[in-house]
């Protein structure tokens, strides 16, 4: 099929994005990568008057440090997330997660802006930037502001954002000290969108003994949203086993039976990759 017709929009600045969309509102989609939108629009699933390709706007890609915090620009690439040596050193579970996300064409087109924004609950970036408290930065013609990753999703392929407003970047803490971190999912195959997945994000202790002083566990294609299991990492941190801790994530949870796994499959299958994930976190995080 093909989508219905459309005017595209290529503006070359933000203010040019903002004012665009803040002329035709409702009418109006930002393009990005094209990965998600395309096929929807294709096989109009949904229908905008209006593109806004953000692909030429200056300076929306990119990645920079500041005070204690990698930004990473609406635009850029996954395969820049996944070969860029400064993503691999200081936010390691992005650069881990990404390899994750459809195939390499796939990665080759599609942006961290995209992927966020986008807010498929299957989808691993959402559930990184829950799991490392990243902070989104949005703009419109109202003005600029931060929504905290906890607060940005809202259900499937829903999140805070209005109609007029782009996110410009994404800002993620810089990995601490003695910190480990895994990602685990099941897909049917590779490419495939996870069935169940999760990230962790720990960091452990100072001295020798076991204790961890952060604990981050992210679940996704479980629900609507990305899913914060809280329960199961303050037993991680009060010192439950890591079965314990597993079987915490599990109950906590609330997957939907659909076409490709069942509610019961996807609980279980969480509570085995929370296992595995934070065991292999928490050996990364001991080695320093
Ligand atoms: C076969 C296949 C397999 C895939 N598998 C996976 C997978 O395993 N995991 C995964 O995470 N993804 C997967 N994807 C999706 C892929 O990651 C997309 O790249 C991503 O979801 C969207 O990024 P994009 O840049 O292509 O966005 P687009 O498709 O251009 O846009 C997606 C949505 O986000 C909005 N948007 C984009 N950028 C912005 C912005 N800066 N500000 C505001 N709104 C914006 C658009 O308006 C649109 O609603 C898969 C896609 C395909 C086709």
């Amino acid at each position: 099929m093909k989508p219905a017709p459309f005017e595209w929009h290529g503006p070359e600045r933000l203010e040019e994005v903002l004012a665009l969309l803040a002329e035709y509102g409702d009418d109006a989609k930002v393009l990005a990568g094209g990965q998600s939108l395309v096929p929807m629009l294709a096989l109009r699933l949904t229908r905008f008057d209006h593109l806004v390709d953000v692909n030429r706007v200056e300076g929306l890609a990119g990645i920079s440090r500041l005070d204690g915090w990698l930004r990473v620009g609406a635009t850029t690439r996954h395969r820049v997330l996944e070969r860029d040596p400064q993503v691999h050193e200081a936010v390691p579970l992005l650069a881990r997660a990404t390899p994750h996300v459809g195939h390499f064409q796939i990665r080759n087109r599609g942006t961290l802006g995209g992927a966020v924004a986008h807010a498929d609950p299957a989808a691993e970036h959402p559930a990184v930037a829950l799991a490392l408290d990243a902070v989104m930065e949005v703009s419109s013609v109202r003005g600029a502001r931060e929504v905290a990753a906890r607060d940005f999703f809202e259900g499937t392929w829903a999140t805070v954002l209005s109609p007029d407003e782009v996110l410009t970047g994404v800002r993620f803490p810089i990995r601490a000290e003695r910190s480990g971190f895994a990602v685990e999912e099941v897909a049917r195959r590779h490419g495939d969108f996870a069935l169940v997945g999760v990230v962790c994000a720990v960091t452990a202790g100072a001295g020798a003994g076991d204790r961890l002083d952060r604990a981050a566990l992210a679940l996704f294609g479980v629900g609507g949203t990305p899913v914060r299991a809280t329960t199961a990492e303050r037993a991680l941190l009060e010192g439950a086993s890591l079965e314990e801790v597993g079987m915490a994530a599990a109950n906590e949870i609330d997957p939907v039976d659909d076409l490709h796994a069942s509610a019961r499959y996807r609980r279980k299958v969480a509570g085995v990759l929370v296992q595995r994930a934070l065991g292999r976190a928490i050996e990364e995080a001991r080695r320093g």
